[in-house]
């Protein structure tokens, strides 16, 4: 009789792979969890209850056959498992890594509701990859057939990648534009290594171009090539530009120097860990080495930026946030590893202004509590009156979330419909935009959001596109 080899989470602990220590991993830019070893990946995998109405599945929004691959996991059967894994996620060994599962699959997962821990779902999906990628089982596209159709993608990021997979896959020829050096949007320049280590995007990128996907990067559209010329080079086209415009601080003494963008300052410390010669980190502008960092903010940036400045060997790094931890936007998991490292949370506690002439030598913070809830449900802060007080800081790093550049404007497309937030207004299911065989995916659709999402739009996005590039064809054929 065969032997089950599920259900095990009443005597299996949850076990997440091994942490490297606070005093090792805050002096690097390595990751932070370390591989499963194969027999834990089974062990671990064999936990899940294998229900009949997947709660993880629907919570995650690339609906991912969780229970199927950790059932083949934990029976030894992984070539199986990547192969169903990477059916519907272009990049899993990237969400494990990086997906906040917490909200997702895992905070879904029915044996934590039944007071057994969750599955530990995203180092799972992570093993799983990371092990095809050893063994060879990761292959470059090779179309069945090759088609005529060409599809120009403005946004190498994560939903512009998943969407060039797609298409190239069907025979498409894909070009993807860039107006960086390297292809992977945030997933390259934005999230630090010790989240997401670089050769892991960088392989992605290559096994598209080996696939035929072709990347015309240093490629700013609207500047160096305008939009409208990109359209009438393709059948269609997916805008997947992201979104980057930092939400700024006003008050006194904003102005001064040494009060920076989070994405600036994370994308100098990629840059340099990557190699690139990267002044603002050697003339110190970008760098927080001997220097008392704060940041402002509660979100993922925020804990990427302080965990950043710990490993740049700050004096001392805080973080400020309005709200107490509780009602954090950012990952409580990544919350606790900065916690871990060395940073400081100062709850509560909001920017008034900044301290310095020319230069800035702290931040003016007014002391907050928690009022009344919202129109969202969760509780608005107040300002204590006469609770202010100076924090002193050397660079200020502000982290307070982005919103999307004005595309109509910047490539001379007043047609290109957007929401009164400014990101591009598509129909919620075929992601097309109000100019005809042109296509919008990830944040600069849905605002800041997650690497996910993007891929769902991305793929969801590239199988409209086929469909619109079929109906094409056969009206040409009529
Ligand atoms: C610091 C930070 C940390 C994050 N951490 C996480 C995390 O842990 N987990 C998670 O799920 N999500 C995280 N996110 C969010 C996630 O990175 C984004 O939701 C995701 O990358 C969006 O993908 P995208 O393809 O829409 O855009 P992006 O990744 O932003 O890619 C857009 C690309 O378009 C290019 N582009 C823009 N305009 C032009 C133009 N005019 N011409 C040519 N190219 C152009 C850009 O150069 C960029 O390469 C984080 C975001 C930030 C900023
Ligand atoms: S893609 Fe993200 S949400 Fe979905 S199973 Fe993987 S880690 Fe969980």
């Amino acid at each position: 009789m065969a032997v089950n080899k599920m259900l095990k989470f009443v005597h299996v602990s949850r076990d997440m792979p091994t942490k490297r220590m606070p005093k090792l991993r805050n002096k690097d830019y390595n990751e932070v969890y370390q591989e499963f070893a194969a027999e834990k990946a089974e062990e671990q995998s064999s936990r899940c209850s294998q229900c009949g109405v997947p709660f993880c599945q629907t919570h995650c929004p690339l609906h991912n056959n969780i229970p199927d691959w950790l059932r083949l996991t934990a029976e030894g059967r992984l070539k199986e498992a990547y192969e169903l894994s990477q059916d519907t996620n272009t990049f899993p060994e990237i969400c494990g890594r990086i997906c906040p599962q917490d909200r997702l699959c895992e905070g879904n997962c029915v044996i934590e509701q039944s007071g057994h821990e969750t599955v530990t779902i995203g180092s799972v999906e992570k093993y799983i990859t990371d092990t095809a990628w050893e063994k060879g089982w990761v292959k470059a596209i090779t179309p069945k057939v090759e088609r005529s159709e060409s599809v120009g993608i403005i946004g190498a990021g994560p939903a512009g990648l998943a969407a060039a997979d797609r298409l190239r896959k069907m025979g498409i020829q894909v070009t993807i534009y860039d107006r960086y050096d390297r292809a992977g949007g945030l997933l390259t320049y934005g999230i630090p290594g010790f989240k997401l280590e670089k050769d892991v995007v960088m392989r992605r990128n290559d096994l598209l171009s080996e696939g035929g996907v072709n990347f015309e990067l240093n490629t700013n559209i609207g500047i160096d090539i305008s939009f409208h010329d990109i359209r009438s080079k393709h059948d269609a086209i997916l805008i997947g530009t992201g979104v980057y415009k930092a939400r700024e601080l006003s008050g006194i003494g904003s102005s001064n120097k040494g009060i920076v963008k989070a994405l600036d300052y994370l994308t100098a410390s990629n840059r340099s860990n990557m190699g690139d010669h990267v002044p603002e980190i050697e003339n110190g502008e970008l760098n927080a080495k001997g220097k008392r960092i704060v940041v402002i903010g509660g979100g993922d940036t925020a804990m990427d930026c302080v965990r950043t400045a710990i490993r740049q060997g700050a004096k001392s790094v805080k973080c400020l946030y309005r709200r107490d931890k509780k009602n954090m936007p950012g990952s409580q998991r990544e919350t606790q590893n900065a916690e871990e490292e060395g940073v400081e949370f100062v709850w509560l506690s909001a920017p008034k202004g900044f301290v310095g002439e020319g230069e800035v030598s702290g931040v003016v913070v007014s002391k907050m509590r928690l009022g009344a809830p919202d129109s969202s449900g969760r509780q608005s802060p107040e300002e204590i009156v006469g609770a202010d007080y100076t924090e002193d800081a050397d660079l200020v790093i502000k982290a307070l979330g982005f919103n999307p550049e004005n595309l109509p404007t910047l490539w001379d497309t007043p047609e290109l419909e957007v929401t009164r937030w400014g990101t591009i207004k598509t129909d919620f299911k075929t992601h097309s935009t109000s100019l005809p065989g042109v296509y919008a995916a990830g944040d600069i659709v849905r605002g800041a959001s997650l690497v996910v999402w993007a891929i769902r739009d991305g793929r969801e996005a590239a199988d409209s596109i086929l469909a619109f590039l079929d109906t094409q064809t056969s009206i040409a054929a009529e």
